[in-house]
């Protein structure tokens, strides 16, 4: 067990289509991101679109509010089982999304999927983390915090300055290049309704398990990461800070600060700027609250070889942030890998850093496709770093985390999707609803086995296949929209 706890990722993408052929400038793109999403999920049964559609690896596929497709990756308890998940979600939408770009380029349309943090119309969205916590204990949530907004620099995915606004000072090493994309939208520390308030905590108290014994974490802060690399840094350090608490070792007092969102802001210009502290403490820059943190969790990390390899990255990192010289973290931190790129393309584009190839080349870095998307290449070419192999990456889109209940899930959609039967299915329950049958509960997310959802599953094969249902509506193909006008 790499992990101290169950956690689960949820990535939510943008979506953006383009005309194939040149249209002139200032053309509206040819889709809606609706009419978009409804193209890349024609091609799933019905039930795939409905809102609480799970997959046999016990992960979640949905669309969001505002017309984004999500994938909520399985409870984990391993490192690896968190990268590889994350890298599914990456992988079944890029094959959704292939198959509709197939169908839609005789119209000459193209649709993109990006992991990134926020769209041209200034929306933002992006990864939230999930982390079991026990509810014995208080959360030193201004602590938390505090530690969230050091932990956004260091595993950010790197933004260009929006056109006609302030920029780093071209001392920064990372110009003209900010270090967190989510950062300029953050406006509170916790809330309950962060669709009105962008906050590093979402406090809506939804456990998805025994509510008596857990709590679950819900950070909505950090950037998407293209770089598995970063994203393992940004899970190693948060289960790692919760164990403390946990064992009631850390309270978190040190880390505090009296502005985390004005830190945020003044870090993701210079990471060494200081950032008030509460309790009378020196200010503190980010790399040294981050060497603080490391200093704690060290001697409490879990002895497997990920674990130590994030751990590792960790502190290299935030000497990058201090030396602001990254060569060191170049092919695994998100917005070092970006900088690299973005450099290269800025240093021989006519406009530099202000043309728009630039701004392509930050779009490309974020599309999840592998025709039109950089993150294949850079793999390839060894300038993004590969933690979790292919072959991890293949069996976590079918098959789930081995030790949690999303194992017992991942059998009942499977068996489900063999016979044709219909089933209600949430993180805490599963029900067969052909034939109707009562309700099983799995209020605890560390269960990887249980008689009566076995016995179930037993009984599904043995019911064999379902009469096929009546055929629900599919949605109007393209060809019959009215044609927008361009
Ligand atoms: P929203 O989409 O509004 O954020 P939500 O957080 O309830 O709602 P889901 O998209 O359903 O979102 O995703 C839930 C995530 O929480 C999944 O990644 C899942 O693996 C994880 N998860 C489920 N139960 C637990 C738990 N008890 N502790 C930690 N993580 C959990
Ligand atoms: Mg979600
Ligand atoms: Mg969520």
């Amino acid at each position: 067990m790499s992990l101290a706890r169950v956690v689960g990722i949820e990535t939510e993408y943008g979506v953006a289509s383009a005309h194939l052929s040149a249209v002139p400038d200032g053309s509206a793109p040819p889709l809606s991101a609706e009419d978009a999403v409804t193209e890349i999920f024609r091609h799933t049964p019905q039930r795939h679109r409905s809102a609480h559609h799970f997959l046999p690896n016990g992960a979640r596929l949905y669309v969001d509010i505002g017309s984004h497709p999500e994938y909520a990756g399985a409870e984990c308890r391993h490192l690896a089982d968190v990268l590889a998940q994350d890298r599914a979600g990456d992988a079944i939408l890029a094959d959704m999304l292939a198959v509709a770009n197939a169908d839609l380029a005789p119209r000459g349309m193209r649709i993109h999927l990006l992991k990134s943090n926020a769209d041209a119309r200034g929306n933002t969205f992006g990864c939230h983390e999930n982390y079991q916590f026990s509810r014995s204990r208080e959360l030193p949530t201004a602590g938390f915090v505090g530690f969230l907004a050091a932990r956004q620099i260091l595993t950010g995915a790197g933004m260009l300055p929006f056109p006609g606004e302030d920029r780093p000072a071209t001392s920064s090493p990372l110009a003209p290049m900010f270090y967190s994309a989510r950062a300029p939208y953050m406006t509170a520390a916790t809330s309950a309704d962060p669709t009105r308030e962008r906050a590093f905590i979402n406090t809506r108290d939804e456990p998805h398990a025994d509510r008596a014994r857990w709590r679950r974490l819900h950070v909505i802060a950090g950037d998407s990461a293209m770089c598995e690399a970063t994203t393992a840094v940004k899970v190693m350090l948060a289960d790692a800070v919760l164990s403390l608490i946990e064992a009631g070792d850390w309270d978190l007092a040190e880390v505090e600060l009296t502005d985390p969102i004005a830190a945020l802001a003044v870090w993701n210009l210079d990471p060494n700027a200081r950032a008030e502290r509460t309790g009378g403490r020196d200010p503190i820059s980010c790399p040294d609250l981050l060497t603080l943190v490391c200093d704690r969790i060290a001697d409490h990390l879990a002895p497997d070889e990920l674990t130590a390899r994030a751990f590792d990255l960790a502190r290299r990192g935030i000497a990058a942030l201090e030396t602001g010289d990254y060569a060191d973290v170049a092919t695994e931190l998100d917005w070092a890998i970006k900088h690299r790129v973005l450099s290269h393309v800025a240093a021989s584009a006519p406009a530099g850093w202000d043309g728009p190839r630039v701004l392509r080349t930050d779009l490309a870095f974020h599309d999840i496709s592998a025709r039109t998307g950089l993150a294949a290449g850079l793999r390839t070419a060894g300038q993004l770093a590969r933690w979790v192999s292919e072959e991890q990456v293949a069996a976590a889109r079918m098959t789930p985390p081995a030790d949690t209940r999303a194992q017992l899930r991942g059998a009942f959609v499977a068996a489900c999707e063999r016979t044709g039967r219909s089933a209600s299915i949430g993180w805490a329950h599963l029900r067969l609803d052909r034939p109707p049958r009562p309700q099983l509960e799995l209020p605890d997310p560390l269960t990887d086995h249980d008689p009566a959802v076995a016995a179930l599953i037993a009984e599904i094969d043995s019911l064999g296949p379902a009469a096929p249902e009546p055929a629900p509506p599919r949605p109007a193909p393209l060809d019959a929209l009215p044609e927008r006008t361009p």
